[in-house]
């Protein structure tokens, strides 16, 4: 078969919900060429010889499902990897792990007594799963880039770890003990609490297309001062993000 005659290589979608998070996987893109659609900006290039497109999801339920129905039914994406950050839920999730996504939950979700709490409306779900397979690459991309990324032990001032478990999401920042503590306490296997994975998730399942989700852990969703958090996107969540995304794309 000559190459022209070949079908086109599946395209991997790259969400990420901060600027500072999508420059770093965009430092990485090769031929990156910008295509602007309902507010968004989607670049379309290659990494490791494979297409690739890459985009803001925006922040919050609404604006990452909006991201991903374009990423999935416009420009045809053939499976999605979402990176980004969290905050730590999970007792041993600590800043500047790693989690790894095997399911994802709306923990704002709740049509009770209609429906069961956290049960999407009519579609039988709480738990949104990721696609097995492309979650082990994405555990094992993360697990080698912690590896080689010691740097982040000296930041975070401990040797950080790749969990792998629910997810939660919900169009709040949990920046409260009493928030984090109560939603420990109705979800008690959640690891990490963010604004858009599970919405990303839902959407996914709709189209029957691949998905993983990544997240370093920025905060413990709690009251406590915690580190300076430009520097954590700059310093470790950027670097994390990008190099997990190489290692999954060469794997
Ligand atoms: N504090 C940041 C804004 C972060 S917005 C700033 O000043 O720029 C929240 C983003 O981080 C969302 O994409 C969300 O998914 C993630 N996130 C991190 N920690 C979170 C937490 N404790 N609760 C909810 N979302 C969190």
């Amino acid at each position: 078969m000559t190459p022209a005659a070949r079908a086109p290589a599946p395209v991997t979608a790259l969400i990420a919900a901060l600027p500072e998070e999508l420059d770093a996987l965009l430092s990485t893109l090769e031929a990156a060429r910008p295509e602007s659609l309902a507010g968004r900006t989607f670049w379309r290039g290659t990494l490791a010889g494979q297409p690739v497109l890459a985009v803001l999801s925006g922040i919050g339920k609404v604006a990452a499902a909006l991201t991903t129905t374009l990423l999935v039914s416009h420009f045809g994406a053939a499976r999605v990897l979402f990176v980004g950050v969290a905050g730590g839920i999970g007792a041993g999730v600590q800043v500047g792990d790693i989690v790894v996504a095997d399911a994802l939950l709306q923990h704002d979700m709740d049509a009770s007594p209609l429906f069961p709490r956290h049960e999407v409306p009519l579609t039988g779900l709480s738990r949104f799963p990721a696609d097995a397979g492309f979650t082990d690459a994405v555990q094992r991309a993360s697990i080698a880039t912690l590896q080689a990324h010691q740097e982040v032990a000296a930041f975070v001032g401990r040797t950080p770890r790749v969990h792998r478990g629910l997810v939660l999401s919900g169009d709040r920042f949990v920046a409260t003990a009493a928030e984090g503590t109560a939603l420990r306490e109705r979800l008690p296997d959640a690891l990490a609490v963010e604004m858009e994975g599970a919405a990303v998730a839902q959407v996914c399942h709709a189209f029957g297309v691949p998905l993983a989700v990544v997240r370093s852990i920025s905060d413990r969703a709690d009251d406590a001062a915690h580190l300076d958090f430009p520097a954590f996107l700059r310093q470790v969540a950027g670097p994390l993000g990008r190099e997990i995304v190489q290692r999954v794309m060469q794997a």
